[in-house]
């Protein structure tokens, strides 16, 4: 079994780096004619025009002249039937089957076993393989290793398809993938090139053949000198053979088809880094075809080579990256650090193949009034390189080379947005109040120095969620007290008279500290937040004496703890903030102020223990990004599982009101600082629960006000009512959308009017 699981992984391997799902896919069916020891494979995939359609991609064994040519609809023949019933089909005679239909001309009657399997991602059927004998009957194991083989490559060729067909980088393409911060944009696509590998090169043409060729030659140069030296360093302590090895790869190097083939592609005008990329991987394929297991393994060997050369290019042509006016950030995985890699004034909107809305990179694109699309399956990323793109941060779509129709169809849009951003700003220093005149604390969520000003511009009555980890991200170490103080002392002073809530650090899970390395199977479930800080006391009272000291003459600051999941957890925090308050008292002389204390309530189990905690605190903070995900048991970070997110869902909306009703006993204040809070629907829902002070990114509070003074507190009550009667979250967010619809505000939630 070891070798078919050796065999499997070389596969999809092999389809991974596929250059084109043509290409995937004849190497599929010549794999498994070998593996399986069949006479034919056959490949059938969904047509594009027309997902009922299955269409002959691609065949080994049989007549060539018939790719293309052969079509099944589902439940037509036996591939038809396959895919219609998305089940497998294993059969010693086929001709006898009542679905037989016989593809003339193909040579298929000498081979009548027949063993076909659906081929199936994110429920879709993509197409059907199927094998066939002459004799012996495909027995269990081919039929396990056939399914196995299906479910794997069925992502991989999703990929490889979608990507394919982005290869004439001409028709306007839509890719879907979920909202991650609302906005639109229309922009350049600028891929990041973090950590440099082979698959990560993106497709590129060069404007400047020579200089490619010079820096190509000069990248294999320091290499080749490179791996002379290291032969000679390790003849010392290396057997002879080994040294040959390096010596070797220095010999590939100095000519032959790996230096011609790349200088040919870069004269045909392409970037040197991805005509480098494409002959090693086509060298690094005819190795690993090879039967010989010996000859095979070379095949990394050569990818080793072309990751050393390719580090050395990347070098050279490091030097200067050229932002277009309009970027439109794009890779696999954007992080929080790639944005501020990009000068803000260019930086316009986000597309990331992996993440969602509640990832921190939205949030903060969210803060930073950028769209973002997150969690796309199938980016083409390596192709997307200065390709135009349109981006709908509203409905979590974005357009590749959108046309003129495109294009006119979202200037109208900005332009109406612009009018809706016009209409918002009449409303910044109006008092958030509903039409029956309730009063409503609007606050802003912040961590960066950058969001100070608009913060204050926009009318907001203080900073509702000060996330410290972020100047703790951006550091090599942790920051000693002092920065801390100065930090905090200048967030303080600029909303002195304000409530300030600075929530200790809440790092782990998704917020990595690269000087402090977490390794863990669980990372949402495991050492976060308070639990850190709680085990290292010294990171703990360190940020709390900054934040008490830098309070001192201010006297705005309110504390917030954060991942709170019990009552004991709370007294340790608290007995610090007291110890630290206690010193700082004694070494200044003067009094100090214990500041209000507050407990997020984002872990399940704070929601059933809300009054114990209410008694322990002055305020709480509810988390819904967090909640929801513990709640719901979906990672908001998953892309797979986004569409079962939702903050609206009725048990989370449930839970909230729980929250609501054990806080009155105590009469502690709630407010809310999770994306909810800053998602007009989500302003509806709370407001109609009783909450009145909201916390969320500068970017939403406007809209917020808006939805607020649009409808009466009474309505959202009943609407509330209504909401809690309801088994989903879609309906849910339906309800909500419609009412904001009759009162003309759907542009707050969508592109457009
Ligand atoms: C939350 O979980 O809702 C929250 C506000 O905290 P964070 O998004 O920083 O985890
Ligand atoms: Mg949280």
């Amino acid at each position: 079994m070891a070798s078919m699981i050796h065999r499997l992984q070389r596969i999809v391997q092999e389809v991974n780096r596929a250059p084109d799902i043509d290409r995937a896919l004849v190497m599929i069916t010549e794999s498994l004619t070998r593996d399986l020891t069949a006479d034919a494979c056959t490949i059938f995939l969904a047509s594009k025009d027309d997902p009922e359609v299955m269409v002959l991609q691609a065949s080994s064994g049989l007549n060539p002249d018939i790719i293309g040519k052969v079509e099944r609809r589902m439940g037509q023949g036996l591939i038809g039937t396959i895919a219609a019933k998305a089940e497998a089909m294993n059969l010693t005679d086929a001709p006898a089957h009542k679905k037989f239909l016989l593809v003339p001309d193909s040579g298929e009657v000498d081979f009548p076993i027949l063993l076909g399997v659906p081929i199936i991602a994110h429920r879709d059927v993509l197409g059907v393989i199927a094998v066939q004998r002459a004799e012996n009957v495909f027995n269990e194991d081919e039929e396990a290793y056939l399914t196995t083989l299906a479910a794997q490559l069925a992502t991989s060729i999703e990929r490889a398809e979608s990507q394919g067909r982005f290869s004439t980088q001409q028709a306007t393409h839509m890719i879907k993938g979920v909202a991650g911060a609302p906005g639109m944009a229309i922009g350049v696509a600028l891929v990041l090139n973090r950590g440099v590998n082979l698959e990560s090169v993106p497709d590129k043409k060069t404007s400047d053949i020579e200089g490619d060729l010079h820096s190509f030659r000069q990248a294999v140069r320091k290499a080749s000198d490179e791996l002379t030296a290291l032969a000679e360093k390790m003849r010392a302590t290396l057997p002879e053979e080994e040294c040959a090895l390096f010596l070797a790869y220095a010999q590939m190097l100095s000519g032959g088809s790996l230096i011609d083939d790349t200088e040919k592609s870069i004269n045909a005008g392409n970037w040197a880094p991805s005509s480098w990329r494409d002959t090693v991987e086509q060298h690094a394929h005819v190795f690993s075809q090879m039967e010989d297991r010996y000859l095979a393994e070379r095949a990394n060997d050569i990818r080793d080579l072309g990751l050393r050369v390719l580090r050395k290019l990347m070098l050279e042509q490091s030097t200067y990256i050229d932002f277009p006016d309009k970027t439109i950030l794009v890779g696999d995985e954007v992080t929080a650090t790639d944005l501020a890699d990009v000068p803000t004034d260019c930086l316009s909107g986000i597309v990331s193949a992996h993440g969602s809305s509640s990832s921190h990179v939205a949030i903060l694109a969210h803060a930073l009034g950028i769209p973002a699309v997150m969690g796309v399956p199938n980016l083409p990323v390596k192709q997307l390189d200065g390709v135009e793109l349109v981006v709908d941060g509203y409905n979590g779509s974005a357009f590749i080379n959108p046309d003129k129709r495109v294009l006119d169809e979202y200037n109208q849009y900005l332009e109406e947005e612009a009018a809706i951003e016009q209409d918002l700003i009449g409303l910044k220093n109006e008092p958030a109040i509903t039409t029956d005149k309730h009063q409503i604390s609007l606050l802003v969520n912040s961590g960066l120095m950058s969001d100070y000003t608009p913060s204050l511009r926009s009318g907001a009555r203080g900073v509702g969620l000060y996330r410290t980890e972020i100047p703790f991200q951006i550091r090599d170490r942790f920051p000693s007290e002092e920065e801390q103080y100065q930090i905090y002392r200048s967030v303080l002073e600029t909303f002195r008279g304000m409530p300030v809530v600075l929530r200790t650090l809440d790092v782990g899970g998704d917020k990595p500290l690269s000087y402090f390395p977490i390794n863990e199977a669980n990372p949402f479930l495991g050492w976060r937040g308070i639990r850190i800080t709680l085990d290292h006391p010294e990171i703990f009272i360190t940020q709390v004496r900054a934040m008490i000291r830098a309070n001192i003459g201010v006297n705005n600051l309110e504390i917030l703890l954060p991942m709170i999941s019990g009552r004991s957890e709370l007294e340790e925090a608290l007995s610090f903030i007291n110890r630290v308050r206690d010193e700082i008292e004694e070494e200044s002389g003067e009094k100090i102020l214990l500041p209000q204390i507050g407990a997020m309530i984002e872990v399940p189990s704070a929601v059933y223990q809300i009054e114990d905690i209410c008694r322990l605190v002055d305020f709480v903070s509810i988390g819904t990004n967090d909640l929801t995900q513990y709640l719901l048991a979906v990672d908001r970070n998953n892309e797979n599982v986004a569409e079962l997110y939702s903050s609206l869902h009725p048990a989370v909306l449930k839970a909230m009101c729980q929250i609501v009703e054990g806080a009155a006993v105590n009469d502690t204040p709630v407010s809310v600082c999770g994306e909810l809070a800053g998602d007009p629907l989500g302003v509806m829902a709370l407001l109609g629960m009783g909450i009145d002070s909201l916390s969320m990114s500068v970017g939403s509070l406007l809209r917020a006000k808006k939805v607020i003074v649009s409808f009466s507190y009474s309505e959202l009550l009943e609407l509330l009512q209504q909401a809690l009667t309801m088994s989903d979250a879609f309906a849910i967010r339906e309800m909500y959308a419609r009412k904001l619809d009759e009162r003309g505000l759907g542009g707050l939630i969508r592109a457009g009017k």
